[in-house]
């Protein structure tokens, strides 16, 4: 967007304008400082919700998976519940900055049919004006930054544009550096991770070579070598998975299904399993309306959650899969009454290679299924939740669209 200033006018903003030139140069240092993508995030908001004057500020990101834009990051303190808002990339504001890669001006969001009200409805923000401009990178949209309400009596003008388009531009380099620098980290995540049951296959196939080995400690061994080829036969496949998720190369196909349908599916391949420790399941879905999502990606989860409610279960527990409607979608949980995860454990359970110290003992495990489940349920604008006693039994649970 070109600017259209007379002469005055620019006398008049000339030290306005220079004061934050300063500022946005010292933004744009902070932002080639750091490669973790919340800082850069934070630091970008601020700034935005500085430079243009106004009250608060966010970021929505494509979230390739899913071709919708997210909350990623706002100035607003209600931001627990932004991030489990998705924004359609038709009929939104935020969705025609991103496709027409312009910036925009609403002076009076209330009036715009294009507002998307989810929003202000879900947090106690009332949006008054937006200036919004596009991230661009490499000529294709990656998301959108937003200036909301701008103080004040005279509304956005030119050079608040200008400024938050400048940051935009450094601000979209800095998300895709960050990103890149993740994905390499995965790459070196992963292959640290492979050293370990590599090392124990490596151990013991050289102990298997001894002839003198009694035949019980040869059994021993092989179970050993069956177990950690097993692991790392799962890790690949998920390794893949996630690298698929993160990279926004996985692809979602939403169609309306019935979840107590898919629930009792999943119950079946883990009934087995569930068999093996006397676990007794219970499925709590019936009458429940149609969700719209990738039932594919959906099994997924389930299976996971289940599994692991399983795994972590005590000999002759129980698993309850149950469903409520909640507004516009459908809250699907699994409780266990297995040894549950303690409160330390809690906040680092979704992270990848994240297994609870005494696991092991538990179950062979790869640490990644919860970091898949989660992505996918994100992908879907819903949060995956946990909550769990020791001893007691844990709860997960996450929710859906209804079709
Ligand atoms: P994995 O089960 O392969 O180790 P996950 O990502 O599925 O990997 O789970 C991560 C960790 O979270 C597990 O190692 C386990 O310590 C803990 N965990 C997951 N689900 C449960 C559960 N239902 N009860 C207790 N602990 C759990």
């Amino acid at each position: 967007m070109t600017s259209e200033y007379t002469g005055k006018e620019r006398r008049r903003d000339y030290p306005i304008m220079l004061k934050r030139y300063e500022r946005l140069l010292e933004v744009t240092r902070t932002l080639t400082s750091t490669l973790e993508l919340p800082v850069l995030l934070h630091t970008i908001i601020a700034a935005a919700a500085e430079l243009t004057g106004t009250e608060a500020a966010s970021i929505l990101l494509l979230d390739a998976n899913s071709g919708q834009l997210r909350f990623e990051a706002t100035t607003n303190e209600d931001l627990v519940t932004m991030d489990e808002i998705t924004v359609p990339l038709e009929g939104s504001i935020a969705g025609s900055i991103f496709t027409s890669m312009k910036p925009l001006i609403i002076s009076d969001a209330a009036s715009d049919p294009r507002h998307f009200r989810k929003v202000d409805s879900q947090t106690s923000f009332d949006t008054r004006s937006i200036l919004g401009v596009p991230l661009i990178s490499k000529d294709k949209p990656i998301g959108v930054l937003q200036a909301l309400n701008k103080t004040g009596p005279d509304g956005f003008d030119n050079s608040d544009v200008q400024t938050l388009e400048t940051l935009a531009a450094q601000a979209a380099i800095a998300i895709v550096n960050a990103r890149l620098f993740q994905q390499s980290d995965l790459i070196a995540e992963m292959v640290h991770e492979l050293r370990t049951p590599l090392a124990a296959l490596t151990a013991t196939s050289h102990i298997l070579m001894r002839t003198d080995l009694p035949a019980e400690r040869r059994a021993e061994f092989v179970g050993t070598i069956s177990e950690e080829t097993d692991r790392l036969a799962k890790m690949t496949t998920e390794f893949l998975d996630l690298a698929r998720l993160e990279s926004g190369r996985a692809r979602f196909e939403r169609e309306p299904f019935e979840m107590a349908e898919l629930a009792h599916e999943c119950v079946g391949i883990v009934i087995p399993q569930a068999d093996s420790k006397n676990i007794a399941l219970h499925e709590q879905l019936l009458g429940l309306p149609n969700v719209l999502a990738d039932r594919g990606k959906i099994k997924q989860v389930l299976l996971n959650l289940l599994t692991n409610a399983i795994k972590y279960n005590r000999d002759g527990g129980h698993i309850y899969v149950a469903g409520e409607v909640k507004g516009k979608r459908l809250t699907v949980s699994v409780r266990d009454t297995g040894k549950g995860i303690p409160p330390e454990a809690l906040p680092h359970i979704f992270e990848k290679f994240y297994r609870v110290p005494d696991s092991e003992g538990w179950s062979q495990g790869t640490g990644l299924g919860l970091t898949i489940a989660k992505r996918i349920v994100e992908s879907h604008g819903g949060k995956l939740n946990v909550e769990s006693t020791v001893n007691t039994g844990t709860t997960f649970s996450f929710s859906l669209p209804l079709a």
